[in-house]
């Protein structure tokens, strides 16, 4: 059936006061509300919606955040390295300047009495000598493995 066709044959048995709406769970149906606050087709298609568009949302986010996590950890191995593997510090502009992301980390750790922002590998802390912004990398002892 045409879509034209489909919605005369839906306005012809309209005995509804409310005019065909567009389910928005993504299914595409017209339908008839039976209440005014009715929004989705029924409750299957209320209940898709809800798990779908917020999973998908927050799947997003995660993303977002796992894959900064992953580029912090990048940034710091190369400072690591370059440092041969020892105590590493580095001007936070120039870690800003490569995408580090001081605000993305997955916990708190303490480390000889200092407080690090822990990333999936890394340990980090910012601190101030001289006015100018230095962050100190230090690699975790026991390493956060995630997927890749
Ligand atoms: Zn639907």
């Amino acid at each position: 059936m045409k879509e034209k066709e489909r919605k005369i044959l839906i306005n012809e048995t309209n005995t509804s006061p409310y005019k065909e709406i567009r389910c928005p769970c993504g299914c595409e149906s017209v339908f008839i509300p039976k209440r005014r606050d009715q929004v989705y087709k029924n409750s299957k298609h209320a209940n898709f919606a809800y798990n779908n568009g917020k999973r998908k949302q927050v799947s997003k986010n995660q993303r977002v955040a796992e894959s900064q996590l992953r580029k912090n950890d990048k940034i710091m191995e190369k400072y690591h390295l370059f440092f041969h593997n020892k105590l590493a510090v580095a001007f936070s502009l120039n870690l800003a300047a490569d995408g580090f992301d001081q605000s993305f980390f997955i916990g708190n750790h303490f480390e000889e009495g200092l407080l690090y922002k822990k990333t999936y590998n890394y340990l980090f802390r910012e601190y101030e000598k001289d006015g100018r912004k230095l962050t100190q990398i230090i690699k975790q002892k026991t390493k956060v493995y995630v997927k890749r």
